[in-house]
């Protein structure tokens, strides 16, 4: 049935397979699928479906069946395009050394997808990426799929966390900046970080991969990098006159409070007292911030605020963050391009991995009232055609179930069908 209404030939092809393989269970076909699901790149639909990874078997061996139907996110990739067609801008006008800018840089392609409906194994706990297939011999000779899932990242960014903002924010005008503008500086950091930030910049002549010269620190050197290109462009008039924002100004507030209330004190939630930070995201967003709040103290750039016993930090001269964002994304790509493994370890080693121990048991104890499951479920849209006298579909209304323990009693009752006992 799919195959008859496929978007495209390869993608009627790949479908074909996978069906072909669904009635025999030969692996040689499963292979052939793989190959042609992996080719068929064109069009706005696509799916992940079948006995795929092996996560819940402690043998490694049995695939669990999982379904994702996926549509391509026009916002998001409108706006990467935009970023794309102007990365020479975005390089030339960038604050790195003459020596580390590319001549003819290339946008980072990154594809974000909306989830249209999860089944399986990807349903009511769902991935938040998908990166196939998962044979090594194909993704060497044919490649791969790697995409982000936007409305499940935007939901899980945003679940319960009301309550929680408004606890950690200084003042009314960062929470009314948030509530307004944050999910549009979100996605624009991320397009910045992908797109521009990780296409930015150049090695010197003779020095080796990242990997080699900046070993244990590599990772966390390039994300926060890419961060920081997209915090010096986030706070930026250009955003504006390309047409992707229409206040930059408030755009870039709200990114920059976000990023450093984040990055000094709410990411906290997420580590025991006393631990270091190891993730290397996590260790980024750190050592951006804690540069930032030191080197700016003398101009008292970022206050921090003691109010009733709360730890607050409060933004007081953003145009002066973002020239400190600048100055410290020089200094990244230079560590970077000359392979500076001294000057990574000192960044990193002394902004990055030790928590101050006051904050943290303060964000912990303030945390406390807002009970978050480990598990996350999420309801799937419910999809209702609507079709006309002579039976074609017309349009597809999306509805929602009333609640998730509704969802799931509805699954069971029209699902299941499995006995109980046998
Ligand atoms: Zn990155």
């Amino acid at each position: 049935m799919a195959k008859g209404v496929a978007e495209n030939e390869a993608q009627g092809h790949a479908l074909g397979l996978l069906i072909e393989y669904y009635k025999t269970g030969d692996l040689q076909t499963w292979d052939d699928y793989n190959v042609a699901w992996t080719g068929a790149t064109a069009g706005n639909i696509d799916y992940i479906n079948s006995f795929i990874e092996v996560y819940n078997d402690p043998l490694g061996y049995r695939g669990s069946y999982e379904s994702i139907i996926q549509i391509n996110d026009f916002d998001m990739s409108q706006k990467m395009k935009v970023l794309s067609d102007n990365a020479q801008w975005f390089e030339d006008n960038s604050p790195l050394m003459a020596e580390h800018k590319k001549e003819n840089v290339v946008g980072v392609t990154y594809k974000v997808v909306n989830v249209a409906g999860e089944a399986g194994d990807a349903s009511p706990s769902t991935p938040i990426g998908v990166n196939l297939p998962n044979a090594n011999w194909i993704r060497a000779s044919v490649g791969s799929k790697s995409v982000s899932l936007g409305n499940i990242v935007n939901a899980s960014n945003n679940a319960g966390t009301t309550g929680r903002l408004k606890e950690f924010v200084h003042d009314e005008e960062e929470l009314l900046l948030e509530e307004e503008y944050g999910q549009l500086a979100d996605k624009l950091h991320t397009a910045l970080h992908e797109v521009i930030g990780h296409a930015s910049g150049k090695l010197n002549p003779g020095v080796g991969e990242t990997k080699e010269t900046l070993k244990n620190y590599a990772s966390t050197l390039e994300e926060g990098r890419a961060d920081l290109v997209g915090l010096y462009y986030l706070y930026n008039p250009k955003l504006q006159e390309l047409g992707l924002v229409t206040d930059w100004e408030k755009i870039g507030k709200t990114a920059y409070d976000g990023y450093i209330r984040n990055g000094l004190m709410t990411q906290l939630i997420r580590l025991n007292l006393g631990d270091n930070v190891e993730e290397a995201h996590m260790r980024n967003r750190q050592w951006v911030s804690a540069w930032a709040f030191e080197k700016g103290k003398a101009d008292n750039v970022i206050e921090k605020v003691t109010r009733d016993g709360k730890t607050y930090f409060n933004i007081n001269d953003y145009a002066k963050l973002h020239d400190l964002f600048g100055e410290l994304l020089k200094e990244t790509q230079r560590i970077k391009s000359e392979g500076d493994y001294k000057a990574v370890e000192a960044l990193v080693e002394g902004y990055g991995v030790k928590v101050d121990q006051d904050i943290h048991a303060n964000v912990l104890e303030r945390n406390k009232q807002f009970s978050s499951a480990p598990y996350t479920g999420y309801v799937n849209p419910i999809l209702v055609p609507e079709t006309n006298d002579a039976g074609e579909i017309t349009k597809v209304n999306v509805e929602y179930p009333e609640s998730f323990v509704d969802q799931m009693l509805t699954y069971s009752k029209h699902y299941s069908f499995l006995p109980e006992v046998n």
